[in-house]
């Protein structure tokens, strides 16, 4: 197994390396931090016998039997049957884009409600979500459950969400939200350990200028951000751009439902690489699971043992 090594961005084990307490794996009836999970489930693999490489894997060559796989060490490895599970990414802000936002991460900024949101630092206190979409509004209902207000913060001009009407609608019947149009974040404001305020800036056609006046602070104590994934799908893609597989128009690997076969016979895959709907570590890990069990099927009705 070949782990990464801070592929993305991410230290060995993804995204639930980055996320402080998960609440919703089952289990752990206290909840259990996301590091330590990502460590007792690396324990396991290595214990039943898996040998975990702290490598990245470039790029790969579907096009070979056996498929040539091109790790960052730079040795190639060849395997008769790949499952892959890169994850993906959640987009965030850069200290450019949002200032300050590196100095409070994970202190009042997250990227996963669902992760984070019980935390006791937002219990009772107004937050902020920032984004239009379907995960934007999921996340503020999520977060209704223990702030106090939720801010939906919308940068679209027109005053337009991206989300679905039906979501739109449970969200504008919740009057915990409050929905901020034409509101981008600019700036973090904290005392250095955890986030007060954020100063968000009119994004109407009205106010194209950034100085003072277009501007204004909200006293939040934590902002969510719901601005889209990237699925960890580049080291599929040949010189030309063009991926191995299939992909859906987002970038995720298409698998056929109900499974986790590729369009590529013997290439699997599992987890949030092919999956922007649920994205939580049960579902990943259930998905891990079909992908060894269909893997292992494939192998032993090919003909290879291992
Ligand atoms: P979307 O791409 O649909 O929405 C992203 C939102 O974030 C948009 O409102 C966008 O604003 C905003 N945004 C993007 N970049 C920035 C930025 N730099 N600063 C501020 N705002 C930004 O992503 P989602 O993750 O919401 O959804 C992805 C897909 O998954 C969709 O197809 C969605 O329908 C699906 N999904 C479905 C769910 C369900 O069915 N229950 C749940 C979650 C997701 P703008 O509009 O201005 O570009």
């Amino acid at each position: 197994m070949y782990e990464g090594f801070m592929a993305a961005g991410v230290a060995a084990g993804g995204q639930l390396t980055t996320t402080t307490d998960v609440e919703n794996y089952p289990g752990f009836p206290k909840g259990i931090s996301g590091p330590e999970l990502m460590e007792l489930m690396r324990d396991q693999s290595v214990h039943h016998g898996t040998t975990i490489h702290t490598e990245t894997v470039t790029s790969v060559d579907l096009s070979q039997r056996p498929f040539r796989v091109i790790v960052s060490d730079g040795i190639d490895v060849y395997a008769h049957s790949l499952i892959i599970a890169t994850g993906a990414t959640a987009k965030t802000l850069s200290d450019k884009e949002l200032k300050d936002s590196s100095v409070y991460w994970q202190r009042g900024i997250s990227a996963c409600a669902v992760c984070d949101g019980a935390a006791p630092v937002f219990r009772g206190k107004p937050v902020a979500v920032l984004g239009g979409g379907d995960s934007a509004i999921e996340e503020a209902l999520f977060l209704t459950r223990y702030a106090s207000r939720v801010h939906l913060l919308v940068r679209n001009p027109e005053k337009k969400l991206r989300a679905s009407k039906v979501m739109q609608e449970r969200l504008l019947a919740n009057p915990k939200v409050k929905i901020e149009w034409c509101s981008m974040p600019i700036e973090v404001r904290g005392d250095g350990k955890l986030m007060n305020a954020l100063v968000l800036k009119d994004t109407s056609h009205n106010h194209i200028s950034s100085d003072d006046t277009n501007t204004r602070v909200l006293s939040v104590s934590g902002l969510f951000y719901a601005i889209g994934h990237v699925p960890n799908t580049a080291f599929l893609k040949l010189d030309s751009g063009e991926p191995q597989l299939d992909l859906d128009p987002s970038g995720y690997i298409k698998t056929i439902p109900g499974t986790s076969y590729t369009t590529v016979e013997g290439v699997f895959a599992a987890g949030d690489v092919q999956d922007k709907r649920y994205r939580q570590a049960v579902t990943a890990a259930g998905s891990g699971c079909m992908a060894a069990l269909d893997c292992e099927r494939w192998l032993e009705s090919n003909g290879f043992s291992f």
